[in-house]
């Protein structure tokens, strides 16, 4: 009788195992070098594409082949995190050349030219429009995305009222998160920290291009970062990143990317564990 059972019962147990092509596909995070700006492109387990930012106007083209590069057809949605030409200046060209279905705005005007440019072609091609603010969320497959700030009324009388209004974004696939800041400084952060909202994230886009004024110890202890990104020119008028907050992120326990040195930075994880794989 255990003679006939047994290859049976291996039998069920090879039919009960799923397959390895039926895996899930990994979550791509593509920190692009665009310069002096951001860019990050989320690749997600569904399928779909999400884009932070797009570096400045420049920069378009570049972000345009390195989407193409990597399989991008059409985004879901383009985050805005705030309307510095230094993170929205591509966009025109992304706009052109891809399709998308809707864009988060961080709801402060801005009388520039890039930013009129950026407005007519969301009118224009019928893009969703809505305002990013704590409470959105939306899921992709396995991963959740969190608006966490900013909170209504925007803080007013900071250093720049403009990055503290940033769009700040938590992702997270199971023991994997990723936090994403625009250029928020240390006045913003301040109000999260005071509210404790949960900042916990493996892989931290650190905010501002590291500069001088964020990622105080107090935020970082928050969010205990293992892979640190920085996204700046190698040559760049604002000193970024500040040789204090590249410091104070290496105190911290992270593994610091900058992209003026790296060249573009890729995370893949399955939600359990991650690989950082850099350009140069
Ligand atoms: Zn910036
Ligand atoms: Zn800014």
């Amino acid at each position: 009788m255990h003679r006939i059972m047994l290859p049976l019962l291996s039998l069920v147990a090879c039919l009960a195992a799923p397959p390895a092509h039926a895996q899930v596909p990994p979550w791509v995070i593509t920190f692009l070098d665009v310069g002096q700006g951001d860019c990050s492109l989320l690749q997600l387990p569904d399928g779909k594409n999400v884009l932070i930012d797009a570096g400045d106007t420049k920069a378009g083209p570049a972000v345009v082949d390195g989407l193409r590069e990597r399989g991008v057809k059409e985004l879901d949605m383009v985050i805005m995190t705030h309307p510095h030409a230094d993170h929205i200046g591509g966009l025109h060209r992304v706009f052109q050349e891809f399709k998308v279905r809707q864009a988060l705005d961080a709801g402060m005007s801005s009388a520039s030219r890039i930013y009129k440019t950026v407005f007519k072609d969301i009118e224009e091609q019928g893009i969703a429009l809505k305002l990013g603010r704590p409470g959105l969320s939306k899921q992709y497959g396995p991963v959740s995305l969190d608006v966490i700030a900013p909170e209504e009324p925007l803080l007013k009388h900071t250093r720049s009222d403009v990055n503290n209004a940033s769009i700040v974004t938590r992702w997270r696939y199971n023991n994997v998160s990723l936090l994403e800041t625009g250029d928020i400084e240390q006045e913003g952060l301040n109000r999260l920290l005071k509210e404790h909202t949960v900042l916990a994230a493996k892989i931290l886009k650190v905010p501002h291009h590291g500069s001088r004024y964020t990622s105080s110890k107090e935020f970082l202890a928050a969010v205990h970062p293992e892979v640190a990104v920085i996204s700046c020119a190698a040559k760049n008028d604002y000193h970024h990143p500040h040789p204090q907050a590249v410091d104070r992120i290496k105190a911290a326990g992270a593994k610091l990317y900058v992209t003026s040195e790296v060249g573009s930075v890729t995370v893949s994880t399955d939600g359990q564990t991650y690989d950082v794989k850099t350009e140069k």
